[in-house]
Formats: structure tokens, C-alpha cells, sequence
């Protein structure tokens, strides 16, 4: 597999090195040089595989030869532990469950899968992979429990003072092992600063070998094609042959890897971005000037993205062409009352307790069956456990909430943080010292 920059298409950089990289020097995305097709047999006979198999056939077919398949076997098998089932709340209302790994958020996959192909480009006597992370809860839960006990590396969380749920706090702070967590007392935003601060410092970069485990990873956006194909085997099965989905957007990574799925050949008939009030992506769409702002805090805190970043991806999948765009994305935008709303009525109507994420991917995909109605399979995909936004719930409400395997085992556990002020200095002594 070979990948170039969106900034630069001439530029050809190796798997490897757009894994350990992110981003290239020229700010632009990685995105493979072309995309292959799977197997038109594979998939017209999909319903026949397991997730497992499904993941393989799709990561072999875009990795190639970079990682031998005996060993990408094992990166999946040990990166994919859990499944993803669609379940369907009523005959034309699906949902696509994506928490059922061990954060409870559809993070999971993009994190296990690229910690694990970070561990395995790290040869033996390679210098210890130094891991920042900066999370407003999701992100350093995934990646957290991605990384424990991937040998080569280790990983630094920075999060901020009283500023993430209960269940993400535990998540991010009782991990050990390679694992540490910094208790920040500012905001994400500082957190944030300061990751950055330390990528740009010479010094530290001669100390320790740091990579950032960024959403925008090539190795976090290949794995998020595996549940569209998986889905897709599961809708096959109950004899659905055309599908629609909609996917809560913040940065566009979750949708960005179904276009890529699509562009695959997995015959999707079309793509709705549900999004909070952070509308960059539907202003686009309708009026196609792109026109970022800052971003707005919302109950669907995880997709609080006034800039997109894996929008230039999906721009450059679609040749950077309005119509062509508008032809298998649409995209709604929604607020906090009505986010609210949704998830009563998901509560209310299926006994449905959705996060808000979920919930407005659940009005999207209503609105959109109303603007477009037809017969194929409405999908909304549900992207965190709701166990992990109490603050968008109802007491009562939360208080029916069956808590997930491990939810309570994890309360129990010892929580292990270091806190520190916004203050570069003491990071980077910290970061120093304790090597
Ligand atoms: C990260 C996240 C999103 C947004 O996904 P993007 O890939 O950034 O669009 C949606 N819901 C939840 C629960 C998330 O954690």
C-alpha cells in the first residue's frame, strides 16, 4: 500500500510511514494511492462470512503486502474482539450498535486495530513509541485500552479537571501498565495546547520517540470499514439488498470510512452525516462554501468539531466536486432540545436508551426517509454506550441503563492519575522525568 498527501499527490510514502506519521509534513491527509475494489464474489456471497473475515478480506485488500496475512490475521483477531450487531427497533428502523468493545464507544476499532499495527511496526530495540494523547472523554478511553499492554509502547492521556463523565474518568485512570493519565485543570482545548507544545519541541522530540494516536490516522480509518461491510452481511441475510446509512458526525472519520467502503464496492445507496450544532459539513453541502467556525459546546460532546478534519478526505474520495458529493451525502443538523426529544422518543417508542450521538443519527435518518422515501434499509449507527454521557440523561432514565460487562468492575478499580496545571514546563518535566 502506498499513500499520498491530499496536499500533494505526487508524494508516495509507505503504510509504515504514514502509520508512525499521521499527517504529512504538508498538512494534507493520507489517502491510499488507489483504492482497490474487494472481490465482486466476496461480496455478493457476504453474508456467509464472520466480522473477523470480513475485516480481513478488506484490510488485506488495502494493506497488500505490508503486513503478511498470517500476522494481520492476528492483529485482527486479538483488535476485533467484540462484535457489532444491527438490531432492529421496529420492520424498517435499524440501528447499528457500535459499543460493545471495552470503552463502549465505536472508537474501539480504530484504536485496538492501529495500536496493534503500531506494535508490530515497532521492531525489537527500536526505542520505547512514546503515545500523547488529549481527550474530551471518548478518544483516550479507546486508545487507553487499545494500547494496555502493546509492548513498545506507551501511552500519556491528558484530559481535563471534572470536564469527562464517570465512567470515561475510570476508563482513562485505571488502566496501569503502560498507561498514564494526566488530570489537566483547564480545559480541552489546554490539553490539547500542550500535546502540541511537546510534538513542536525539539528537545523532547531528541529525548523520546512520540507519536500522537490522532483521529486522522490511516490506521484508525481502515478498521472503521469493517462494520459497514459487516452490517451490510447481517441486513443480506434478512434479505435486504439496499441499505442507507446514517452516521453521527463530528470529525467525519466514522463516515469517511463507509464512503471509503463504498468507493471499496460495498453498494451502499446512500449517506446521511447527522451533526449537532456544529454545522460546518451541512452548510457546505447546501451552499458550497466551506466556512469552519469555532466549535460549540453541545450534549453530543464528541462530535464538537467546528473543522472536520477528515472532510478534506471525503472531498478528495468525491474529486473535490459539489454535485458528485451531493449525490451519495446528505447531511441534517441538529440541537440539544432535539436531541433530548429523540431520545425520549427512542425511549419512549422502542424502549431505546440511545446517547445523544446516537439520537441525532436517529433524526437524520427519519428526516431523511421523509425527504427521500424508497425500500431500502434505513441504518443510523449508534457510536457510544449511553452509560457515558450521564449528564444528557434523566436520573430516571439512567437509572434503567444495564451497564456493560466490566462498567462495575471498573468502579471498583484504584485510579491512578497525576495532576497537573496548564503549564508547559511541568508536562514536559514530567514527561522527562518519569521516562
Ligand atoms: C468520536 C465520536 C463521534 C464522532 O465521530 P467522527 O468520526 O469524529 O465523526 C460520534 N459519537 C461518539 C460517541 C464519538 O465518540
Amino acid at each position: 500500500m502506498k499513500l499520498y498527501s491530499t496536499n500533494n499527490k505526487d508524494l508516495r510514502v509507505s503504510f509504515q510511514e504514514a502509520v508512525f506519521n499521521s499527517l504529512p509534513a504538508d498538512k494534507g491527509l493520507y489517502m491510499p494511492e488507489d483504492i482497490p475494489s474487494l472481490d465482486a464474489a466476496f461480496i455478493r456471497n457476504i453474508q456467509q462470512y464472520s466480522l473477523r473475515e470480513i475485516a480481513f478480506e478488506v484490510a488485506h485488500t488495502l494493506i497488500g503486502d505490508d503486513i503478511p496475512d498470517h500476522d494481520l490475521k492476528a492483529i485482527i483477531a486479538d483488535a476485533i474482539n467484540f462484535d457489532a450487531p444491527v438490531r432492529f427497533l421496529d420492520a424498517e428502523t435499524a440501528v447499528l450498535e457500535l459499543f460493545h468493545g471495552p470503552s463502549y464507544a465505536f472508537k474501539d476499532f480504530g484504536a485496538r486495530f492501529m495500536s496493534r499495527v503500531m506494535g508490530y511496526f515497532s521492531k525489537q530495540g527500536d526505542q520505547l513509541l512514546d503515545v500523547l494523547v488529549a481527550t474530551s472523554g471518548d478518544t483516550g478511553g479507546a486508545v487507553a485500552s487499545g494500547f494496555l499492554g502493546v509492548e513498545g509502547t506507551r501511552v500519556t492521556i491528558l484530559y481535563p479537571k471534572g470536564k469527562v463523565s464517570k465512567v470515561q474518568e475510570e476508563q482513562l485512570t485505571t488502566n496501569g501498565k503502560n498507561i498514564r493519565a494526566l488530570e489537566v485543570d483547564g480545559t480541552f482545548d489546554d490539553c490539547q495546547a500542550l500535546v502540541k507544545t511537546a510534538f513542536n519541541d525539539v528537545d523532547l522530540n531528541k529525548a523520546l520517540r512520540l507519536t500522537s494516536a490522532n483521529s486522522i490516522n490511516i490506521a484508525r480509518l481502515i478498521p472503521q470499514t469493517f462494520y459497514y461491510f459487516w452490517a451490510y452481511a447481517q441486513l443480506k441475510s434478512q434479505g435486504s439488498s439496499e441499505v442507507v446509512f446514517t452516521v453521527p458526525s463530528g470529525n467525519f472519520g466514522n463516515i469517511g470510512a463507509g464512503l471509503l467502503a463504498y468507493k471499496m464496492g460495498l453498494p451502499v445507496t446512500h449517506f446521511v452525516a447527522g451533526t449537532n450544532v456544529n454545522d460546518t459539513v451541512p452548510r457546505f453541502l447546501q451552499s458550497g462554501s466551506y466556512d469552519p467556525k469555532p466549535s460549540v459546546q453541545t450534549l453530543a460532546n464528541a462530535m464538537d468539531v467546528g473543522n472536520p478534519s477528515n472532510w478534506v478526505r471525503i472531498q478528495d474520495m468525491f474529486h473535490n466536486n459539489l454535485e458528485e458529493l451531493r449525490s451519495m451525502i446528505s447531511s441534517y443538523t441538529y440541537d440539544d432540545e432535539q436531541t433530548v426529544k429523540a431520545m425520549e422518543e427512542l425511549y419512549d417508542k422502542y424502549q431505546y436508551i440511545a446517547c445523544p450521538h446516537t439520537a441525532i443519527a436517529y433524526l437524520a435518518s427519519n428526516q431523511y426517509r421523509q425527504d427521500y422515501p424508497g425500500t431500502y434499509a434505513s441504518v443510523f449507527l449508534s457510536t457510544a454506550h449511553p452509560c457515558k454521557f450521564p449528564d444528557a440523561i434523566s436520573q430516571e432514565v439512567f437509572a434503567k441503563i444495564e451497564l456493560p460487562k466490566g462498567a462495575e468492575e471498573l468502579a471498583g478499580k484504584q485510579k491512578l492519575v497525576t495532576e497537573i496545571p496548564v503549564d508547559y514546563e511541568i508536562f514536559k518535566s514530567y514527561l522527562l522525568v518519569n521516562n
